[in-house]
């Protein structure tokens, strides 16, 4: 069962920079599937158009369910808002009675392993805890396609190892199905059951393979 399906997918913006050409990938259940590749290849660009802030110029893109949670590699926390407030921001936008979306956000923030720093504000958490934070709050929606831009990309090595565990941890929990675009092969073959290799300008896969699970994580 696919949960994003793309085909022949280019993307050409208005002021002409032709960002992705001819790209087929498809998405399915159970499957966490890393893009990799160097700045400037249109991993940005896919994500968005899974994500439906933008729209592919060219070719289609299917969406097997409209419950999608989207990570970005800053934050975005509101900083006036503590972490339970922040957690709490979706299901208040979607209208959620109080005591439901309290108890949602604090199912997520334990989950993410925060629990203890519900009020805590932004500005008094790591970078690691942002991130934390932000994952939190997405899993409010209870996503079953989750896309994430580069979410590590500011955080120190150790800090990206240990979340790469956590996230590992919380896939295997709720089941989601995983896009996740980073630069560095090594936490593309750490974190996924298949690596889509992108390269070029515009950006194109140039390389899929499967990874063998047991290996790596063992
Ligand atoms: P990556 O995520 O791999 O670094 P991006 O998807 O961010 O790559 O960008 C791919 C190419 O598209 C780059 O050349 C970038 O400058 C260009 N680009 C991205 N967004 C826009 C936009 N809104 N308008 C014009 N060009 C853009
Ligand atoms: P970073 O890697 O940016 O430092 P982490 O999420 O790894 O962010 O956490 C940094 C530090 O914050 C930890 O070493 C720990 O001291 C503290 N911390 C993080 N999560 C918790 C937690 N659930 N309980 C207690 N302390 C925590």
């Amino acid at each position: 069962e696919s949960l994003v399906d793309f085909s022949g997918v280019a993307m050409q913006f208005p002021n002409g920079t032709v960002a992705l050409s001819g790209v087929d990938l498809t998405v399915r259940r159970g499957e966490f599937v890393t893009v990799v590749g160097p700045s400037g290849c249109g991993k940005s660009t896919l994500l968005r158009i899974a994500s439906g802030l933008e729209t592919a110029s060219e070719g289609t893109v299917a969406l097997g369910t409209k419950r999608i949670g989207y990570v970005f590699q800053d934050a975005t926390l509101l900083p006036w808002r503590t972490v339970q407030a922040n957690v709490e921001l979706l299901a208040e936008l979607n209208k959620q009675p109080k005591k439901a979306r309290a108890e949602q956000a604090r199912q997520a923030i334990e989950l993410v392993g925060l629990a203890g720093f519900e009020k805590s504000l932004p500005k008094q958490l790591s970078g690691g805890m942002r991130m934390r934070t932000s994952l939190a709050r997405s899993l409010t929606l209870d996503p079953e396609l989750f896309l994430f831009d580069e979410p590590f990309g500011a955080l120190d090595e150790i800090t990206r190892e240990r979340l790469g565990d956590e996230l590992l941890r919380i896939f295997g929990e709720r089941r989601f199905a995983g896009l996740f675009i980073t630069h560095s092969v090594a936490e593309a073959v750490y974190l996924s059951t298949r690596v889509v290799v992108m390269s070029g300008r515009p950006g194109r896969i140039v390389d899929t393979f499967e990874v063998d699970q047991a290996y790596p994580r063992d």
